[in-house]
């Protein structure tokens, strides 16, 4: 089936066909999960031609990650390869760490060494860090990893729940230009306040209002897709719920926003400063 044919099709038939890996390749759509867990899943999933980004989170999943990133990637060419990885520790592993600052510098080291292709998932995480101490934690190793990450002109992925203004203030206050805020959760004033600052929103497979909202107030330049599998998607191929959020938010087919994202992800995680 060509390019012209596929967008022609009816909407329903998109949505008919929705969860079929098949369908992408028959309607030559190139996806690029820009968020998940590869090295949470049971079994590692096949990409089925797919690019996606492998997040860890702590010094064990970023290690676990690294590993199946350079497997899934051997003996393809450095500017073909399909898996990126984003290594960070995230708030929620920060905030229960009592050592966090002896701790950090070495899980840091370890995570360099694999060569990410961003820092990530860091932030802050307000709905799971309640308590003064458990906020200071996460404060301490998200300064810590921006700070680096900025210095050295890697992107960085946030992870950011019930802090959006808090986050965006500290990526403002140390200069972060390229950054993803991935799941993003807060109002569409603060996704185009984040893409005013450089920043890209991340969609995941979860419908509601604001998020359209959010869609539409930055548009297609600066969005993309993920899954955050197995946590919020379950398998990779959610990513097509979250390709149809953005479809429907900026009424353009399914194919232009697979096309759009794909390039703006790609951008994102190979290109430095
Ligand atoms: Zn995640």
């Amino acid at each position: 089936m060509n390019k012209r044919r596929a967008t022609s099709l009816p909407q329903h038939f998109f949505r008919a066909q929705l969860r079929s890996k098949a369908f992408f390749r028959a309607i030559n759509m190139e996806i690029f999960d820009a968020h998940c867990h590869l090295e949470s899943f049971k079994e590692l999933p096949s990409l089925s031609g797919m690019a996606c980004a492998t997040s860890g989170y702590s010094a064990e999943s970023n290690a676990k990650n690294a590993k199946i990133r350079d497997m899934l990637n051997s003996g393809t060419e450095p500017s073909k390869r399909r898996v990126f990885l984003s290594c960070g520790i995230a708030p929620q592993t920060a905030q229960e760490v009592g050592g966090i600052r002896d701790m950090l510098p070495l899980w840091i080291e370890q995570y360099m060494a694999a060569r990410p292709d961003a820092i990530g998932e860091i932030g802050l995480d307000w709905h799971w860090g309640k308590s003064a101490e458990q906020k200071e934690r996460q404060l301490y190793a998200f300064e810590y990893q921006l700070e680096l990450a900025v210095r050295k002109g890697i992107p960085v992925v946030i992870h950011c729940r019930d802090a959006v203004k808090e986050t965006l203030s500290m990526l403002e206050s140390y200069g972060a230009r390229k950054f993803m805020m991935h799941c993003f959760t807060g109002t569409h004033e603060e996704a185009a306040r984040a893409a005013g600052m450089g920043g890209i929103i991340s969609v995941p497979p979860l419908r509601n209002k604001e998020r359209k909202k959010s869609v539409k107030a930055v548009g297609m330049g600066k969005i993309v897709c993920e899954t955050d599998s197995p946590y919020i998607g379950k398998t990779l191929n959610d990513i097509n719920v979250s390709l149809q959020i953005v479809s429907d938010s900026l009424s353009i087919p399914l194919e232009e926003a697979a096309a759009k994202s794909y390039a703006n992800a790609l951008q994102f995680y190979s290109c430095p400063d």
